[in-house]
């Protein structure tokens, strides 16, 4: 047992580069210089990143989360226990060196020039929204009168692999005056181990800094499942910004000739404009609804059936705890799905 002067002595040394890590990274972030050198960089380790671990059947990501949470209830207990500087500095080297790989990885890509500076700039009036909010109703009426179903008359997709590899197809063929991005050549996009665990989250998926890897709630209603295939793909790419993700996401959906892809984004474009418009019109938003095809709204019941069979505690906590991680990384929380919207009505108008 060490005494408590002793165990900070010891280590003194971790805690400081700790802190001198928070420091050096907000300053870089400050920089374009800094920030564009950790794009490149990201750029260039994709190449190596993607492959080492797509050839790994299950999420490789989640079984080193698995492992890491382990080890740090471990060592917390320990130091608790024993009172000795060892567990605590084991515990401060492991900070360290995932904080340090997480900023140089990921986190100072939320730092990248907005995309919508690539884009003209534009005001979007209210009746642009609207405009465009009819167009979508129309386009995911006619797409879903194609598309497969399921015993109950629900839209569902039968081949996730197909549309993986139909993004991964389409990332390559992306606008270069919009995605400047090198495309990724190998498909590590995995159903996460914690799947039954999202369902109560309401999280559909998520991007692994430290092996590349995209996982997703495979259990998600059928609706979204493409989309949120495509938008943890285009985090791959190197957009850390949620709306950005999911723009590309929009984009490789676009033209792709994938009916299964184009119903899910179209959706999702469609739920986001209804969503702009509806803060000024709420009888607009309701006649939208109302004019769901009767296929269209046997999709919206069961998307929200699943949504109730889910609600608690969890979904609460991580709508708040999602919303304070996206404020903290240069976004504007749930206030920023008007983002995408922005640039939707910026590349259509
Ligand atoms: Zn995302």
């Amino acid at each position: 047992m060490d005494t408590k002067k002793n165990i900070i002595q010891k280590n003194k040394s971790w805690a400081i580069i700790l802190v001198a890590q928070f420091l050096l990274f907000y300053i870089m972030s400050k920089s374009d210089f800094a920030v564009n050198f950790f794009s490149q960089l990201f750029d260039w380790k994709k190449k190596w990143h993607i492959p080492l671990f797509s050839e790994i059947s299950f999420s490789a990501g989640d079984v080193i989360y698995i492992i890491t949470a382990a080890l740090i209830c471990y060592l917390i207990l320990m130091s608790i226990k024993c009172r000795t500087a060892k567990y605590i500095k084991h515990l401060l080297i492991i900070g360290n060196i995932f904080y340090f790989t997480y900023q140089c990885f990921w986190g100072m890509l939320y730092f990248q020039a907005p995309l919508i500076t690539k884009m003209k700039n534009k005001n979007i009036s209210e009746s642009d929204l609207k405009k465009l909010t009819i167009k979508y109703l129309n386009i995911c009426k006619a797409e879903r009168e194609l598309l497969n179903e399921d015993k109950n008359g629900v839209f569902k997709v039968y081949d996730a692999e197909k549309i993986k590899n139909e993004i991964l197809k389409q990332q390559k063929l992306l606008p270069k005056k919009i995605c400047s991005k090198n495309p990724i050549q190998n498909l590590s996009i995995k159903p996460s181990l914690f799947n039954s665990f999202m369902n109560k989250t309401g999280i559909l998926g998520y991007y692994n800094p430290f092996t590349s890897e995209a996982q997703y709630n495979p259990n998600i209603p059928s609706t979204q499942l493409p989309f949120t295939i495509a938008h943890e793909m285009s985090h791959q790419l190197g957009y850390a910004r949620e709306q950005e993700a999911s723009f590309i996401g929009f984009l490789c959906a676009k033209r792709s000739n994938s009916l299964e892809l184009n119903y899910s984004a179209d959706l999702y474009a469609l739920k986001s404009l209804l969503r702009a418009v509806s803060v000024n019109d709420n009888v607009f938003r309701n006649r939208i609804l109302s004019s769901f095809s009767d296929k269209m709204k046997k999709d919206r019941e069961y998307e929200m059936k699943f949504i109730k069979a889910n609600e608690g505690i969890l979904s609460d906590f991580f709508g708040v705890t999602n919303d304070l991680f996206l404020k903290s990384n240069q976004q504007e929380g749930s206030v920023t799905y008007s983002y995408f919207v922005n640039l939707l009505v910026m590349y259509e108008i």
